[in-house]
């Protein structure tokens, strides 16, 4: 399983285009290299997309993808850094003159997504419309296996993270999501034996917990827990994505020579995870 890291910040991205000289970020004299983030999406073996948010074109001209290319999309929730709705209106083959690489791209999603994307994309032929539920898995055509599950991030949505499946390689992927805390959820956990963990690491060495969001002291807990259940080792490979600035003002190699302590990469764009 290839997976491709195209954002990596947060809402705001990195720099934020309203303030680049703030108490977080006032440290990085040069925004270059791995300092430099864009909003949350990921991409699996170049057809599976994870999220459809703002920058969706800057991924496509920064890395070269075609989103013609794409078998599916998998949305976590409906907030804009996610999934930008008004995007869904050009996913039309006959209108645009285009040829997809499959007869038509499927968007699977919770209700909230779902109901969004029937009131704002123009052809029902080229992009079909599946509502998931955690716990509910769907096989893709391909083999590939992706059960939602259930993220604990905001009270009016059912937003999700996923485990991916396919080729006896198990990824889970958690972004906008706080801690765990369903008991329920971590006796499904404890039946997979993950070969990667992809976790949003928000807001990282902050100290005190933000509702619906990680903090690192809360991400070490899951990650010693997840090696106490038998799910991980601790040399699985264990990246954080959707990070805010870091405490501090930090930047991405200095924060790495914290986190490596930990056996945890730091997310970056482009970055590619072969497992
Ligand atoms: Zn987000
Ligand atoms: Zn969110």
């Amino acid at each position: 399983m290839k997976i491709q890291l195209l954002g990596t910040s947060a809402a705001p991205t990195w720099p934020d285009v309203f303030n680049r000289g703030n108490d977080y970020c006032y440290k990085i004299k040069e925004w270059k290299g791995k300092n430099i983030r864009s909003r949350s999406q990921t991409i699996i073996n170049d057809e599976h997309v994870i999220d459809f948010g703002l920058d969706t074109f800057y991924h496509s001209v920064k890395f070269n993808i075609n989103f013609a290319n794409i078998r599916d999309i998998f949305i976590t929730h409906s907030h804009v850094d996610h999934f930008n709705k008004e995007q869904l209106g050009f996913i039309d083959q006959v209108c645009f003159g285009r040829s997809f690489k499959y007869p038509y791209i499927t968007l699977y999603g919770n209700e909230e997504v779902i109901k969004q994307s029937k009131l704002y994309r123009r052809s029902e032929e080229d992009l079909k419309l599946v509502e998931v539920h955690a716990y509910e898995p769907v096989v893709c055509e391909d083999g590939f296996k992706w059960t939602p599950i259930p993220a604990n991030h905001i009270p009016n949505e059912n937003a999700l993270n996923y485990i991916i499946e396919h080729n006896g390689k198990t990824l889970l992927y958690k972004v906008d999501s706080g801690p765990y805390t369903d008991p329920k959820l971590w006796d499904f956990l404890s039946k997979f034996k993950f070969d990667c963990i992809i976790t949003e690491g928000t807001f990282n060495f902050r100290k005190t917990p933000f509702a619906g969001h990680e903090i690192y002291d809360t991400i070490l807990d899951m990650k010693k827990r997840l090696i106490e259940m038998g799910c991980i080792e601790d040399k699985t490979p264990f990246w954080l994505t959707h990070i805010h600035y870091f405490e501090g003002g930090l930047s991405h190699e200095e924060a790495e020579e914290i986190t490596s302590k930990d056996n945890i990469h730091i997310g970056y764009d482009g970055a590619v995870i072969n497992i």
